[in-house]
């Protein structure tokens, strides 16, 4: 689970992580409200912050700087509703707005590749930190974290220099790593970010923005509850969860279904991958249709995946195994009966690749089946750079 900005950010302070002050607001008078709190205790500069469970809401317009509450209103009315990168704005943090110095990056993460956690800090702090990797990869640090020592002062100093942290920001830098490292591991987090973490003009360290993913298979030893969301959730994903669907919605457009958890995500990879010669096409989602999928479950699947209106074409990509081939190919036959007797039109291409178990059968079932928005295909990638290729040229119009 994601958290937003400012439950991050009420985690960090119940851990002594220093924040910014601020308050919640659903609408335009409550923002003009707390505004009016900070200039009655003498501190009228505030800013407006969407709260979405997306990055770049700064450079999206949806981070305001105000002066007093008439100002802070008409920020908050400029942001409560905006659209970020799909999501919607209901709410707003209004906080204290902090006299920075500089910005810096740090986080702390589970690396799973290299078994161990791992911290990344950065002197630049404040834009994404793939474009400072990308730019200028000797300005971030990765440092290796051993899971049984943690992070005491002296780790988190040697960690604020590694990233080049200037020297009047290191001591302030590694205490603030210190109890987010606590955080870290005390709530279960597998991520938390501070991008900016800042100094301020009068020397302190403060964490300006907060990101906080929360291991949900932990979920049992927490009270993680306060901060589950259910009206945000991607309603596509809702859907496909009450069908026991295990469903993640992507931004791409080639939809994608496929057996098994392990050979859906190589198949996001290969489909990215292909994309790539296409102009950036992208997966739209992530579909594991398990192991002994029945047409019923492929009919759901390809539903889900057919109502995304951002889907320009569909990938089937089965490997047979228990339920064989011939089975698949029967349920992908059966699902689009099941659709279109449901009154919804199949139009959009559905490449089809199937091998393991009993191939040749189920080619030649979706071959006898002639159904026109199915093309076969060989292998996994060249399935995938047709899939691509497809979306591509829908979305061109051609
Ligand atoms: P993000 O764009 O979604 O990552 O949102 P952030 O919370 O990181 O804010 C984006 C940027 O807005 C920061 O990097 C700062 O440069 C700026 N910003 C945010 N809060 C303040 C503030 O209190 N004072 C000033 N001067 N700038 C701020
Ligand atoms: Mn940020």
């Amino acid at each position: 689970m994601d958290l937003f900005e400012h439950q991050a950010k009420e985690l960090f302070a119940e851990y002594g992580v220093p924040v910014p002050s601020g308050k919640v607001a659903h609408t335009v008078d409550e923002a003009r409200a707390i505004a009016a709190e900070f200039a009655a205790a003498g501190q009228p500069r505030v800013v407006v912050k969407a709260q979405v469970k997306t990055g770049g809401r700064g450079k999206a317009g949806g981070v305001r700087l105000a002066d007093g509450p008439d100002d802070a209103a008409a920020k908050a009315d400029q942001i409560l509703g905006m659209d970020i990168k799909g999501h919607t704005v209901h709410k707003v943090l209004v906080e204290e707005a902090s006299d920075i110095a500089q910005e810096y990056y740090l986080s702390f993460l589970l690396d799973r590749a290299g078994r161990q956690f791992m911290s990344i800090c950065s002197v630049q702090g404040g834009m994404e930190i793939e474009e400072v990797a990308h730019s200028n990869p000797d300005a971030v640090a990765r440092v290796a974290i051993d899971p049984l020592t943690g992070v005491d002062l002296a780790a988190a100093t040697a960690i604020m220099r590694a990233g080049r942290l200037p020297e009047q920001a290191i001591a302030g830098a590694a205490e603030l790593a210190t109890r987010l490292w606590a955080v870290f591991t005390d709530e279960d987090a597998t991520l938390v970010e501070v991008n900016p973490m800042i100094l301020t003009a009068d020397g302190r360290v403060v964490a300006l923005d907060g990101k906080v993913t929360l291991d949900d298979n932990a979920a049992f030893r927490q009270e993680h509850d306060r901060f589950a969301d259910p009206g945000s959730a991607d309603p596509l994903e809702a859907r496909a969860k009450a069908k026991h669907l295990n469903y993640v919605k992507l931004d791409g457009s080639v939809g994608i279904i496929g057996n098994g958890a392990g050979l859906v995500m190589s198949t996001l990879d290969v489909v990215a991958y292909a994309g790539e010669e296409f102009g950036g096409v992208r997966p739209a989602n992530f579909l594991d249709i398990g192991g002994g999928a029945s047409a019923e479950v492929m009919a759901n699947g390809l539903d889900i995946v057919l109502s995304d209106p951002s889907v320009r074409s569909v990938l089937v990509n089965v490997f047979g195994g228990i339920t064989s081939c011939d089975a698949v190919a029967n349920g992908i036959v059966a699902a689009i009966g099941m659709l279109t007797e449901r009154g919804e039109q199949v139009r959009r291409p559905i490449v089809v690749r199937l091998d393991g178990n009993n191939a040749e059968q189920g080619r030649q079932i979706l071959s006898e089946a002639q159904i026109p928005v199915v093309e076969q295909v060989g292998t996994m990638d060249d399935a995938a750079r047709r899939a691509a290729e497809l979306a591509s040229l829908a979305a061109t119009g051609a």
